[in-house]
């Protein structure tokens, strides 16, 4: 395992001399320390990250990039055991789980290799004028250095959403991971260094929220790259305004999951349970808030809390568990406070809310489901980013997407329901990045992911994700054999011939 930092291809101990402790969320115990980058250690990451970009990196073809990129998949691959292993020590979440995770990030790296070599016969694409005196060529270039910033709750696959479209498109990396689960991403940097990855072109940079703020706001930083809560988001959005960086933001969401009558009941529970307990619902795209037609809300309730009560859950090692400890003491407590305050809304608990009996250890929550959320509580409108769902009744399609859109977060919505015909509508209806039909979660890397109003700016994975880190340029040349004109006849200017 690796506990130092990485930077133009070389371990170093920081400058800061300060150490994170890396905590088992299930044992609570430390198991690793971890060097914290400071200012200094930006400064020499952003540096090796420009010397590299200038140096060739920047001017590679997108072949020649692809094979770096295929080669950190296949490694990535090679070390599944070992990094799902990591994950589920530092973050917590199911061994299953963690596998998913690594693999989605190997398969990340593969895709983007594609992307690299795409781009290669895109450039020099020729733009349709309306003036055939003029021929106007495309060339997409690589924004320049990425500041790459990332949360806890997929540590590694976070960083391949980053770092995989950023080195595709000739960007070069300064990626800080979250203070919370910095070690996967220091073993990316160990597989970027066996692959012959050139030295520079990813550097990692563990530390807290102060590390992030350093690099958010260095000059030498084209283009931030975000994804964490609202609060942080909008403080790297002010910082890059400052000298107008090229910027994208991946935050938070309170995404509603409505479940019309016709719905089957069985499916609807599986996914439900699914939208809110995958990951402990420490997602971004969590479906939170449970929207249910009168007609089956009755069955379909009883049927959620009896399956969530035989939800399995503890150390994510242990064969058979489904849900594993919240990442930290802090998001804990967080989580914990948000039960008590659903409990001083009045809203009914049907299952869940305490720490499961024989778990005396670890910072575990049996899976919560609340009813009878009012619109205005507070654990219907705010993210609480753990195992808790908020439930309410509605009676009418029109009711349900009013409820579904009242909120300052657009980042997912799920809509279930046998009418096909409906689920079209109400897709269209709901204002958000993503939605799914009879389903809720499925990601895929083809596909773009992204939020509007609260939940974000820009769009991540897919085609998109590369366009995340490219700038198109126009080469317009004067294509005519007749001269200008300007000085001598201002009347023909106008004659596009
Ligand atoms: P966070 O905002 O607390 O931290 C995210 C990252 O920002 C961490 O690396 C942190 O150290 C860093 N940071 C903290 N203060 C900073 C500052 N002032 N300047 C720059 N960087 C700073 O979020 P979190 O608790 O790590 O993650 C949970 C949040 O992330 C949730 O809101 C969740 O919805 C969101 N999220 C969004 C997506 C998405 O794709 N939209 C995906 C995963 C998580």
């Amino acid at each position: 395992m690796h506990d130092r930092l990485f930077i133009n291809g070389c371990w170093r101990a920081g400058t800061s001399g300060r150490t994170l402790d890396v905590i088992n969320p299930a044992t609570e115990r430390k198991f690793a320390e971890v060097a914290v980058a400071g200012p200094e250690d930006i400064d020499a990451a952003v540096a090796a990250a420009r010397a590299a970009f200038d140096d060739g990196w920047g001017r590679t073809s997108g072949w020649e990039r692809g094979r770096y990129l295929r080669a950190i998949a296949q490694a990535i691959d090679a070390r599944l055991d070992e990094l799902s292993a990591i994950e589920v020590r530092d973050n917590g979440k199911p061994l299953p789980e963690a596998r998913w995770d690594i693999e989605d990030a190997a398969a990340c790296f593969e895709y983007y290799a594609q992307q690299a070599e795409a781009l290669d016969d895109r450039q020099g694409e020729v733009v349709a004028l309306g003036d055939r005196r003029f021929e106007s060529r495309l060339c997409w270039e690589p924004a320049g250095v990425a500041g790459q910033i990332i949360p806890w709750n997929y540590p590694l696959l976070m960083a391949a959403w980053k770092v995989a479209p950023a080195l595709a498109a000739g960007c070069t990396s300064v990626l800080k991971p979250s203070e919370l689960t910095p070690l996967t991403a220091l073993e990316l940097a160990a597989i970027a260094a066996d692959v012959g990855l050139p030295k520079g072109v990813l550097n990692v940079v563990p530390g807290p929220g102060a590390t992030g703020a350093t690099l958010a706001k260095h000059p030498g930083i084209d283009k931030t790259a975000f994804t964490g809560s609202v609060p942080t988001g909008s403080k790297v959005m002010s910082a890059a305004a400052q000298d107008i960086k090229n910027i994208s933001l991946e935050l938070g969401g309170k995404s509603p999951f409505i479940v019309f009558d016709d719905a089957d009941i069985e499916a609807a529970v599986e996914w439900i349970m699914f939208g809110i307990f995958w990951n402990q619902g420490e997602v971004c795209s969590a479906t939170s808030r449970l929207l249910v037609q009168d007609g089956i809300a009755g069955r379909l309730l009883d049927a959620l809390a009896e399956a969530a009560g035989r939800i399995s859950v503890g150390d994510g090692f242990r064969e058979g568990v489904q849900l594993g400890p919240l990442v930290s003491s802090g998001q804990y407590r967080k989580v914990l406070d948000y039960v008590a305050v659903g409990r001083e809304e009045n809203a009914t608990l049907i299952c869940g809310g305490a720490r499961p009996q024989g778990l005396d250890t670890g910072y575990f929550l049996e899976p919560t489901v609340f009813t009878d959320v009012s619109a205005s509580a507070r654990i219907w409108n705010e993210e609480i980013f753990g195992p808790v769902l908020a439930a309410r009744r509605f009676a009418t399609e029109a009711e349900a997407i009013a409820l579904a859109n009242d909120t300052p977060f657009g980042l997912a919505a799920a809509v279930m329901s046998a009418d096909g015909e409906r689920c079209e509508r109400v897709s269209r209806a709901l204002r958000a990045g993503i939605v799914w039909v009879n389903c809720s979660q499925p990601t895929f890397t083809e596909a773009p992911w992204g939020g509007i109003k609260r939940s974000g700016i820009g769009r991540e994975l897919g085609r998109w994700g590369l366009e995340n880190y490219l700038e198109v340029k126009q080469v317009t040349s004067y294509v005519s054999s007749e001269p200008w004109g300007w000085y001598d006849n201002h009347s023909t200017l106008g004659d596009k011939g």
